[in-house]
């Protein structure tokens, strides 16, 4: 019997020193010490025994018991020990590591420029309109004295959902869209910021981009204000030691149209890369608005006169910034966006 039970002992105790969670622990004691186990069987079984051994076998089965209590009570506390500091480290929050900064980002340098542009003619008294990006083919052409076989409307391929419906190729149709909202009312003052959209891809020029449109119309508005207001807005946008020209151009909304350049802000006029050596950089188009788009926006060309312009918003940015590649506004890397 005394062999039973140290054998019982030491096998108890090597398998309570491998074990490695406090299940394992737990079914051991259940397994030697519980109402079922081994040890318990034993002492139950000394009534069987003559009874001058049973002393002994009891003391000794007592003794196995307590060693075996002591060695399960100290391996459980190593365990839960190891156990929780496992815990920790899983679930480690070091309070003393300096922080994460967080990154404030800043606004794409194509809308920095746009609300500057904004700010300088609401400056000028103007107001902010806007129109659809989904425009018909009359805003778009026709009430802008595009009629269908235009040959001007081939300059401004488009993206078309159906035969009268197309992306907006400019701004412009705006204007139509305010001239009808607010007749008889003037005068009328507004830019109108926003996307468009051409058929065209490459360094120069993107399928979308970015149009300011400009409209006013008043009783006795001339060709003078509308060269007062532009040349009052490119010297804010690019500093009053600009230079300002107006070429006779072409557009069927306006008439006389003109294209205005403005002397080159890389070279100061004395010809580089940029402006081709020539010294001068075209920045906009503008005109008096023609008549025909006033009646057809139900105003008087006889009563009433206007001027209009759009100018390109990536342009504006590129010449501002000294950026030679359209692509880089849209390819949203980070390392360029950032230095603005
Ligand atoms: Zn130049």
């Amino acid at each position: 019997m005394l062999e039973v039970i140290a054998k019982i002992r030491e096998e108890a105790l090597a398998r309570v020193a491998a074990a490695t969670s406090s299940e394992e622990l737990e079914a051991l004691r259940v397994l030697y010490l519980g109402k079922k186990g081994e040890l318990t069987r034993v002492l139950r079984g000394m009534g069987k025994l003559p009874p001058e051994e049973r002393p002994r076998v009891g003391q000794m089965a007592n003794k196995v018991r307590e060693e075996l209590e002591g060695a399960l009570k100290e391996h459980r506390e190593n365990l839960s020990r190891r156990e929780q500091a496992e815990r920790l480290r899983a679930e480690a929050l070091d309070v003393t590591l300096p922080g994460r900064p967080v990154t404030r980002g800043n606004r794409h340098p194509l809308y920095q420029v746009l609300n500057e542009i904004k700010a300088v003619f609401i400056g000028l008294g103007f107001d902010v309109a806007e129109g659809p990006e989904v425009e018909s083919d009359y805003y778009n052409f026709e009430a802008l004295n595009l009629l269908k076989e235009h040959p001007a409307r081939d300059m401004q391929d488009s993206f078309y959902l159906t035969e009268d419906v197309l992306l907006r190729t400019h701004t412009s149709p705006v204007q139509v869209r305010v001239m009808e909202a607010r007749r008889p009312r003037l005068p009328i003052r507004i830019v109108a910021p926003g996307k468009v959209y051409r058929r065209d891809d490459d360094a120069t020029h993107s399928p979308m981009f970015h149009q300011v449109e400009g409209l006013l119309v008043d009783r006795r508005v001339t060709f003078g204000d509308l060269k007062g207001t532009l040349m009052a807005f490119l010297k804010q946008m690019f500093g009053d030691q600009v230079q300002v020209r107006f070429r006779p151009s072409y557009f069927p909304f306006t008439e006389p149209s003109a294209e205005v350049d403005m002397s080159c802000v890389m070279c100061g006029g004395n010809g580089c890369r940029v402006c081709s050596h020539t010294g001068w950089l075209e920045i906009l188009g503008c005109g008096m608005v023609h008549p025909k788009v006033l009646s057809m926006s139900g105003y008087d060309p006889e009563e009433v006169s206007g001027f209009a312009f759009g100018l390109g918003v990536e342009r504006v940015a590129m010449l501002k910034y000294g950026i030679d590649d359209l692509r880089l506004f849209y390819e949203n890397d980070l390392r360029f966006l950032r230095q603005f």
